[in-house]
């Protein structure tokens, strides 16, 4: 096959081989270029690959006329959370998710918190089968409201987690995506509208910290926000790891805030979560509580409504206040949902205003989703 015709071909919809993984998987969204290289067009690094050669993320890798994605079908390990663990605080309060994720990244964060997955090579050998359908079969089977890709980053895995997220629906399942939004256009639509529900990194609001510390680009996340926003019905927050001395000052996040609040809406949830010394951030200190206070101050004031601290144990800012009455309508302790004062559509039951969110009548904020399981892999 000419590389011209390879690439007709993948940007179709692969048929995927009967029994799950593909010894070869077509990746999608890449093209042929002049001089004989071909270029994914799945992320803005654009990697060019001569036969042979992986991309950056390592599990996009070119295999003659085209580029295969080499994790399609392959878990490094699934786990059963609370839906707030994601975080999704405005998502089915109380439900379980069966998370999961594949190996490598589009990113190179130095403080990453799934360095082990995210950067090991030798994880992607460590993965097991587990095609689409017997993830939603074993998320059915452990009481599982949704599948969440987690672990790593699904854009590196876009086309493994759009079959995935098909293979939720079919059985009821609703699927979540947590990333850093580091995607273009067309993949970003495609696998952000096939989720129901996703929190996407805000990881600071300069674009010299998004270079030095992420090696990605803060205008490419803002364009991803945006077209989920205004593109896809999928319900949508945020999350910003709050680093000391680098995006952590009021300002910055005032400034983050208030453009969330104009591009995105206000009723936008924004998580501001704690750092903790991790992979080659280890010189810095965990953030203090105290800095956490005083950015959801700045993000409240820059006009969001609902601002939540994240790895840290407060109880303001864990908890969810009316819009429209100011009452505490859900109540969470850790993970754990305390208390739950929205009626059967999610509005409050003091004063009738609706939530943002998704919520239905199975949502009684369960206390099924401290449920400590761990499934090894090996249950597949
Ligand atoms: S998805 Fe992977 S291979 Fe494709 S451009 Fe991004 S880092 Fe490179």
């Amino acid at each position: 096959m000419s590389a011209a015709a390879a690439a007709e071909a993948a940007a179709a919809e692969p048929a995927r081989p009967a029994g799950g993984r593909a010894e070869l998987y077509p990746a999608r969204w890449w093209r042929p270029l002049p001089d004989g290289r071909l270029q994914c067009d799945l992320c803005p690094r654009h990697c060019r690959l001569r036969e042979g050669q992986r991309g950056f993320c390592f599990v996009r890798r070119r295999t003659g006329d085209l580029i295969e994605l080499t994790a399609y079908g392959r878990s490094t390990g699934v786990c059963l959370d609370p839906v707030e663990k994601k975080p999704l605080n405005h998502v089915h309060p109380g439900s379980s998710v069966l998370s999961f994720g594949t190996a490598g990244c589009n990113l190179s964060c130095k403080f990453c918190q799934n360095w082990e997955i995210s950067t090991a090579r030798s994880v992607e050998v460590l993965s097991v089968d587990a095609p689409p359908e017997r993830i939603a079969a074993q998320a059915v089977a452990v009481g599982a409201r949704a599948v969440a890709f987690t672990y790593n980053d699904p854009v590196v895995f876009a086309e493994y987690a759009i079959d995935t997220a098909r293979a939720c629906h079919e059985r009821g399942l609703l699927a979540y995506a947590v990333s850093a939004g580091w995607i273009c256009e067309q993949p970003a639509l495609e696998l952000f509208g096939a989720v129901d529900a996703a929190n996407i990194d805000l990881k600071g609001f300069t674009e010299e910290f998004y270079r030095k510390i992420t090696g990605a680009r803060l205008k490419d996340v803002q364009d991803t926000l945006v077209r989920v926003r205004e593109r896809t019905s999928t319900w949508l927050e945020l999350t910003t790891l709050l680093i000391p001395g680098l995006n952590d000052s009021p300002a910055e996040i005032g400034r983050l805030a208030a453009w969330v609040a104009g591009e995105l809406g206000a009723d936008t949830p924004l998580h501001l979560t704690a750092f903790h010394p991790a992979h080659r951030m280890l010189d810095r200190p965990p953030t203090p509580l105290t800095t956490l206070r005083r950015a959801r101050r700045a993000a409240l004031e820059a006009g969001l409504h609902f601002v939540y601290l994240g790895n840290v144990r407060d109880e303001e800012g864990a908890t969810t206040l009316c819009p429209g009455c100011g009452e505490p309508v859900i109540v969470r302790r850790g993970y754990t949902v305390e208390t739950y004062a929205l009626d059967e559509s999610g509005c409050c039951r003091h004063c009738g205003r609706r939530l943002p969110g998704l919520f239905d009548a199975d949502d009684p904020g369960g206390s099924e989703a401290a449920l400590p399981w761990r499934l090894a892999p090996t249950g597949w």
